[in-house]
């Protein structure tokens, strides 16, 4: 893979310096005096170094135009300022869900940065087209019609034993085949779906999907246990349990080969219909999942009353374990949490091989992320297995 760097900088002759460690250290660098400029070009870059102060365009403009625009990119933010203004930059970026692997203040000593560069895992990322910024939200009835004539596909994520290295199962993520758009990502579609009243419909089409598909690798002696997501729209009908465990059975398979993944924020509402239908999904046994653990409102609480059987840790304390000494207590924390409870632990976002041997280290029992495998089309994993 073409490592390629690019150092938005108002500063020409620090620019071109940080430029040429890079090239040092194996990059394609170039140079960009004005962010402005960046938006225009069209090429990708795997890593970003941004100056936080320039005059036309400052460094908090360009992290909110790049996560607005659903750029992503690895930064490495360089600031003039205290640590402290630096850590605020940080944490803007990790809001817009941009990936910061690093940060250096002026003056800067170049051994450090070249060391830096060296350790970083490089993430190929697609740089989105300037028609698509510009291209319309789905609507409803798009939507509708892609569900009803199979538009929508599954991608599998793998996920392993961070002790032995072994597949545990996989993670189903939807998206959406568009004819004329291309891929399109789930963010752009879940929402709208829960607040058009189609989630019930959407979340149907994807169980079936992933059901035959536990089926196909069944045919082809693969147990594959799957993790599915439903949103809290979903837990509100009281038949659930009994709809889900007839697909299962119509097909021969084991409820313990489907995890329903449920995000904590989302079951806020309505406690006592959604604590009848986990309960009993439960007993029935499916495996329940808390995701993006850590991110919602009262999580002790859930995790108190619903009997989850897994705890999934935000992919935001994973990712920042290595450079931010509290992102890596609340992720140690969550390991211990999980296990008093008798929960198996997952850690998703891994995206470098320190982060996967820190979290082995603690004791968390499965791993998910990019760097371990990115998501992708069933037959493209049974291959990758
Ligand atoms: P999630 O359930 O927390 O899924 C994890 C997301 O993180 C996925 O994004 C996955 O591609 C991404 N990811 C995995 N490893 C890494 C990594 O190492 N680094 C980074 N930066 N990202 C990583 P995706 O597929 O775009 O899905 C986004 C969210 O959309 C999911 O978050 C989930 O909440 C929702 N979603 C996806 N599929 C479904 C679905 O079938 N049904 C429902 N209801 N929601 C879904
Ligand atoms: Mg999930
Ligand atoms: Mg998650």
């Amino acid at each position: 893979m073409k490592k390629t760097l690019i150092v938005i900088d108002d500063d020409q002759q620090f620019a071109n310096l940080l430029a040429t460690a890079a090239s040092t250290a194996g990059f394609e660098a170039s140079v960009c005096n004005d962010a402005r400029e960046y938006f225009q070009r069209e090429q990708s870059y795997s890593i970003m170094v941004l100056d936080l102060n320039m005059p036309t365009m400052d460094g908090v403009e360009v992290i909110r135009r790049l996560g607005k625009g659903g750029h992503q990119v690895q930064l490495i933010l360089v600031s003039g300022y205290d640590a402290s203004v630096l850590h605020s930059a940080e944490k803007l970026a990790e809001e817009y869900h941009l990936n910061i692997v690093g940060s250096l203040s002026k003056p800067l000593q170049i051994s450090l940065f070249i060391k830096m560069l060296s350790a970083i895992n490089i993430i190929e990322y697609v740089k989105p087209s300037q028609r698509q910024d510009q291209q319309q939200a789905v609507t409803a009835a798009e939507l509708s019609h892609a569900i009803k004539h199979q538009q929508l596909v599954l991608f599998y994520q793998p996920q392993i034993n961070l002790q032995t290295n072994k597949l545990t199962g996989v993670e189903a993520l939807v998206r959406w085949q568009h004819p004329v758009r291309g891929l399109i990502a789930p963010g752009e579609f879940i929402a709208l779906a829960e607040n058009v009243g189609m989630m019930d419909q959407l979340t149907a089409s994807i169980l079936k999907m992933a059901i035959e598909q536990i089926n196909l690798w069944k045919k082809q002696g693969l147990n594959i246990a799957v993790s599915i997501n439903v949103s809290a729209k979903n837990i509100t009908s009281l038949s659930l349990p009994e709809q889900l465990t007839e697909q299962i059975n119509n097909h021969g398979l084991d409820p313990g080969s489907i995890t329903l993944e449920i995000t904590e924020s989302a079951l806020m509402g309505e406690l006592k219909t959604s604590l009848d239908i986990l309960t009993r999904l439960r007993i029935k046994g499916f495996g329940l999942s808390i995701d993006d653990f850590g991110t919602g409102n009262s999580s002790l609480v859930l995790l108190h009353r619903i009997p989850f059987s897994e705890l999934k840790i935000d992919m935001s304390f994973v990712k920042n374990m290595q450079r931010d000494k509290d992102a890596c207590s609340i992720v140690e924390t969550c390991v211990m949490l999980a296990h008093k409870l008798d929960m198996t632990v997952v850690a998703e976002g891994i995206e470098n091989e320190a982060i996967q041997s820190s979290l082995k280290q603690l004791g968390c029992d499965i791993g998910q992320g990019f760097h371990i495998g990115r998501p992708v089309p069933a037959a493209e994993l049974t291959a990758w297995l």
